[in-house]
């Protein structure tokens, strides 16, 4: 099914940001889902249950954020969010419209629990060396009366 090799290679996905970040839990995988992505929601759900225990941390939770359908006008420019499916620009009437945001299925963002231990490094800071103000014009004049 389309939305299981979805959710696998979701998983696999967030198994090596995991692994990147050494984290000790996955707590939420948040996923966005637009109305034009052919990905339903409650399927992406389902086959999350159905798989995440062949995933490292079964008790994750699963999001999914449904976001509308953005466009941008191709003649006068304006963005505006289809709420019926017709393409048509809502300031011009144009239909020449290239979709901005709503015809994916993607990761988000996810929400590990890591461990301190390697958050501990020092950052390295960049120092800044100020150049001498030996090179400046001397505005000041001094008279002599
Ligand atoms: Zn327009």
């Amino acid at each position: 099914m389309h939305e299981e090799s979805l959710i696998r290679s979701l998983l696999r996905q967030v198994e090596e940001l995991a692994q990147q970040h050494h984290a000790r839990a996955v707590d939420e995988i948040e996923v966005e889902v637009g109305p034009l992505s052919g990905v339903e929601p409650l399927l992406l759900q389902d086959a999350f249950e159905r798989l995440k225990d062949e995933f490292s941390w079964p008790r994750a939770e699963l999001s999914v954020l449904q976001v509308g359908l953005d466009v941008l006008c191709q003649s006068c420019q304006s963005e505006s969010q289809l709420k019926d499916f017709r393409f048509v620009c809502h300031q011009c009437g144009s239909t020449s419209l290239k979709i901005i945001r709503g015809d994916a299925f993607r990761l988000l963002n996810v929400s590990m629990q890591v461990d301190d231990s390697f958050n501990g490094k020092p950052q390295a800071t960049a120092t800044q060396h100020s150049t001498d103000a030996c090179g400046l014009p001397l505005n000041e004049q001094t008279s002599h009366p």
